[in-house]
């Protein structure tokens, strides 16, 4: 396993984010649907693999909300025009961890969000699977169960900007490369992590990654 998850994390080059890209979870968190996608990244050093290895987390900076998000990962460097199918090779479900209490503070300043979203743990990815494609994607669920209940469920239908336009979003604004990955926003159903919580990220039946927080 171990062995493993070094691969993983060293072919992983860029960490981009989309954010508000489910109507009910702007919504939720009191925000205006956007025009066009909310990216953002986080640092590399940020990754966590959840394959049953323990999620340490920051204890004194408030909140630490999960957000349950497809993630893709990208086999060929962006070019005008390429589809999906063509670029994503890989896809798992991971949490784009956040500190709601610092994000809050960050927002108000008119600040960037990476204090609350690039510490450590924060990129949390379950086991990369094939990406088939994108017709496959829609006819399954992502879910994040915390000590076996259902907290979210995730229907790639439902985003407000689709992969699509995500992809030739980012690509033509940053640049797409081979190793990339990308979160592709959080529905619904965010809150924040307590002591010993188990965490199963699932996508339809499978489960792709498990782990148990414990704060520093
Ligand atoms: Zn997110």
């Amino acid at each position: 396993m171990k062995d493993n998850r070094g691969v993983v994390m060293n072919t992983i080059k860029n960490i981009f984010c989309i954010g508000r890209n489910y109507v009910e979870h702007v919504h939720e968190l009191g925000n205006v649907v956007p025009e066009e996608p909310v990216v953002f990244t986080k640092p590399s050093h940020s990754l966590f693999m959840a394959d049953g290895q323990r999620l340490t987390l920051p204890s004194d900076e408030g909140d630490v909300h999960y957000e349950a998000e497809l993630v893709l990962k990208l086999g060929r460097d962006y070019e005008a025009g390429i589809s999906v199918d063509d670029i994503v090779s890989e896809m798992t479900v991971g949490l784009d961890l956040t500190l709601r209490d610092v994000q809050s503070r960050l927002k108000e300043k008119g600040q960037p969000w990476l204090l609350a979203k690039g510490f450590t743990n924060a990129a949390v990815l379950g086991k990369f699977v094939p990406f088939t494609s994108e017709k496959d994607c829609e006819k399954k669920n992502f879910t994040l169960h915390i000590n076996d209940e259902l907290v979210q469920e995730g229907d790639i239908k439902k985003m407000i900007f689709p992969l699509a336009r995500q992809i030739e979003f980012l690509g033509e604004k940053l640049g797409l490369k081979k190793g990339d990955i990308i979160f592709t926003g959080t529905p619904e159903g965010v809150g924040p992590l307590r002591e010993k919580d188990s965490l199963l990220l699932s996508w339809g039946d499978e489960a792709l990654g498990k782990t148990q927080v414990s704060f520093k």
